[in-house]
This record gives C-alpha cells, structure tokens and sequence, in this order.
C-alpha cells in the first residue's frame, strides 16, 4: 500500500490543488515572496553572467560616460512605473533593469522577484517613451503578479524550485536562465497571465500620471508592423501571441479605467538612445 499512498505527496498534491482553485492574488503560488527574491537572485547572478561572458551586458557600474547616462535615462522611465504606488511589491523586490547590447533581439524579460533585462534592439526599435514604459510594466507585471515563478513552479515542480532557489541545483538554474533569456524556447506564460500582464500595465502606467497608459497597446501595434514588414514574427511576439487582441483588451481597459491617454516627452528615451548610439 505504501506504494500507493504515499503520505507526504499526497498531502502535497491535494494542497497543491487547493491553492490552485483558491482565488486570491496568489493563486497557485505555494513559494513565498522571499523564496521569490531569493529565486531571482540565483537566476539573475546566471544570466548575468551569460551575457558577461558573451561581452553584452552593459556593466552597471562602467564609468563610461555613455553607460551611466543610459542607466540614469533607463533608470528615470523605470521608476516612474514602479513609484506609480500600483506596484505590489514594490519594497519587497529588488527591481532592478540591466540592458543586453544586442541590436537583432527585440525582446525584454524579468526574473521572479524583479531583475528585469531589456535588449538594446528592443530599445533602439521603440518609437515613443510611453512604449518602452508600457513594455516595462508588462514586465514588472509578470514579477509582481508572480507569473514568472507560476509559470516555473508548473514546468519544474515545487521542489526543485526551491532547491534551485537555495543554490542547490546549478544545472536547472542555467536552464531557467536560459529559458528567461529567450535562448531556449522562451517562458512560455499561459493566456491568462498576457492577459492580465497587459491589464497591469495600464493600472501601473496610470498610476504614473505621466505616460500613456495604454503604452503597451502602441508597442504591440509598432511589433505588428515590424513583422507585417519583414514577415517573421519579432521574438518577442513569439513568446506573446496574438497582438491584435491585446491591443484591443489594452485599449478598453485604458477605458474603463478612465486613464490618460495622451503620450508623455520622449526625453530620457531620446538620451538613452543617443547614449547606446555612441557605444
Ligand atoms: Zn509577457
């Protein structure tokens, strides 16, 4: 019998399955908001450092003039979005963004618990401030909603989870970075998750009284074009689907949350972009 019933599983399958129907913000989440952070520390140390040997990622700490002022710029839009008194965790999580130089990728990605990257392509592709604040928030959106460790917890299993959170499995931690990075197949996030990291950012650009809320919307419609242009889907629409009706579900919320809708100054996106341009 001891084969069958195992103890402990069982009881880690039926709570599994108890949170999973419970409809509170955590829905399914059986991490806590420290393993969390120490999650995306493990993760982001290894994509650091992926990108380090690789010779991409700018040092934060470079006195190369042009390397300070793109932070200083990227670091202004960033904290409109996280100061926007939307952003759930906004003391508990670290919330950093780094930036990957490499023009071909248009894509930006986050950590759980907060270490966002965002590619140089991406930024020298976006047209307007209020897009690449929109992608931001979408971003920060799957940290602090807690897709990214959802979505792990799902393709992983609690268990090796937290063992990867402790530093305990180096070889499924360079897996999760890679897939994070977009270098395997890219975290897949379900429907629901776009969905609602699309909603937040309208709710965190809002609260911004400064950019467009529905930033995202324009971002997707820029996308749509590229690839309407060049026939092969950008990568980052490849890990989000269906950009018509999102830009759709973006503009009603806009809408119904009675948000403002007119663009902000593209000042500090101009700066970082003439900064990148001299690197
Ligand atoms: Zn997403």
């Amino acid at each position: 019998m001891k084969r069958f019933f195992s103890y402990p599983l069982w009881i880690v399958a039926v709570t599994g399955t108890l949170l999973l129907s419970s409809c509170d913000d955590n829905e399914g989440v059986i991490f806590s908001v420290q393993d969390d952070i120490k999650l995306g520390q493990q993760v982001a140390r290894e994509v650091d450092s992926t990108y380090q040997a690789k010779g991409q990622l700018l040092d934060r700490n470079s006195t190369n003039a042009d390397v300070q002022k793109a932070y200083a710029s990227l670091d202004r839009i960033l904290n409109r979005v996280l100061n926007s008194g939307k952003v759930k965790y906004r003391n508990e999580f670290p919330w950093t963004v780094k930036i990957i130089k490499d023009d071909t990728v248009l894509n930006a990605f986050a950590t759980p618990g907060g270490h966002m990257y965002v590619y140089t392509g991406l930024i020298k592709f976006l047209e307007d401030e209020d897009y690449l604040a929109g992608v931001l928030a979408h971003e920060i959106a799957h940290a602090d909603r807690r897709h990214s460790v959802r979505q792990l917890q799902r393709d992983y299993g609690i268990a090796i989870l937290l063992s990867v959170a402790l530093g305990n499995d180096p070889g499924t931690l360079k897996q999760i970075a890679a897939q994070l990075g977009g270098t395997l197949a890219g975290l897949k996030f379900s429907r629901d998750a776009e969905t609602e990291a699309d909603t937040y950012s309208v709710t965190y650009l809002g609260g911004t009284s400064y950019y467009a809320c529905d930033g995202a919307a324009g971002f997707f419609m820029q996308l749509n074009q590229q690839e309407q242009q060049q026939g092969t889907p950008p990568e980052f629409l490849s890990t989000h689907p269906d950009p018509d009706n999102r830009i759709a579900n973006i503009e009603q919320e806009a809408q119904k949350q009675g948000c403002k809708t007119t663009t902000a100054p593209d000042t500090d996106l101009n700066e970082l972009k003439a900064a990148l341009n001299r690197l």
